[in-house]
């Protein structure tokens, strides 16, 4: 298949376009590379740097390389970041999503993947969770997502698209070449694993009296790879629907440093700072059926491979795509 990657200099997406070619698609990258890397596209793919908000150049794109489907990756994706300034998530995640989808019902593609979020669902009241949990969330960047969710229900219908929404958890880890640099890294294993490096002097530990066992907050880390196996899987669906992408295991905060310490056999010192508003306390996935209707199975998501292929790709990229 000719597949249309947007975000696929990112992290998720360029680990995702390796496994496409794998697969023996084609793949045409579109990437504004605000948070994505040039070195980080695959060298097969056909790189467009575009912006999902220039609708013209999109329609364009469109036009030219007719892809039979799109997966969507492109966005903006930190949630203390939305709770500062909700307006650029609904400009690129709603508004840049639209022109997208616009695109895509001008060429006659229908498939899209599209890169939803636990933070959809907000505050569970049962964890683990599956598709069926109520979306209510409580921070702008899952409000953003969950709005493009309802959008594409709305496509499916009138024009026929066929969406397919993985609410990611939490990507974690590396693939050999490919792993996760962003400009300011907010997210806890590379900084848990900068701190070993000796390139911070300690992990802040954001809330340490929140409702779970230690006080710190759990998720559910998944490797990057098996995050990308799902979505190659999803190309081949012919009917709408929602999956939630996670591996039903919760680490906790000071679960994932103690794991990293035996990892990187340095000390990582901690820091314990305030709660984050909008960090919900737990978040686990019931991911069964995700398993059951597309056969999809993690294969690297234990908490030491994620660790240890992240470690890896660290020390070999200390500064990441930097040269
Ligand atoms: N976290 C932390 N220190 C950090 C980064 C994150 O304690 O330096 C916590 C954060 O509050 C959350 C969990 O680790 O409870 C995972 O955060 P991350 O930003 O990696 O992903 P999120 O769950 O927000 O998407």
């Amino acid at each position: 298949m000719k597949v249309f990657v947007t975000g696929g200099a990112g992290y998720i997406g360029s680990v995702c376009v390796e496994e496409l070619f794998a697969a023996g698609h084609e793949v045409v990258v579109w990437d504004n590379l605000s948070e994505g890397h040039k070195a980080a596209v695959h060298p097969r793919a056909v790189f467009l740097q575009g912006d999902l908000l220039d609708r013209d150049l999109l329609m364009r794109a469109a036009q030219e390389h007719r892809p039979e489907a799109v997966i969507h990756f492109a966005g903006k994706a930190l949630v203390p970041e939305s709770m500062r300034d909700p307006s650029v998530y609904y400009r690129v995640n709603v508004s840049g999503g639209l022109n997208l989808l616009d695109s895509m019902v001008a060429t006659g593609c229908k498939k899209i993947i599209f890169s939803s979020t636990c933070a959809t669902y907000g505050l569970p009241e049962r964890v683990p969770m599956d598709e069926s949990t109520p979306q209510k969330p409580i921070n702008p960047y899952g409000h953003s997502k969950l709005m493009f969710e309802q959008i594409l229900g709305w496509y499916a219908q009138i024009h026929g698209v066929i969406p397919t929404c993985l609410r990611y958890f939490n990507a974690a880890g590396a693939s050999a070449e490919r792993g996760e640099h962003h400009r300011v890294e907010t997210h806890l294993i590379p900084n848990v694993l900068f701190t070993a490096m000796g390139q911070k002097p300690h992990v802040e530990v954001f809330g340490e009296q929140h409702a779970t066992p230690d006080g710190t907050c759990i998720r559910d880390y998944i490797h990057v790879r098996d995050l990308a196996s799902a979505h190659i899987l999803a190309l081949h669906r012919e009917q709408p629907g929602c999956f939630n992408v996670g591996t039903g295991n919760g680490f906790s905060v000071r679960q994932v440093i103690d794991a990293a310490r035996k990892i990187t056999q340095k000390e990582i010192p901690m820091q314990g700072r305030p709660a984050r508003p909008g960090d919900p306390p737990k978040l686990v996935a019931a991911s069964q059926k995700l398993q059951r209707e597309l056969g999809w199975k993690p294969v690297y998501s234990s908490l030491e491979q994620i660790l240890g292929s992240a470690w890896a790709w660290h020390q070999a990229h200390p500064r990441g795509y930097d040269r």
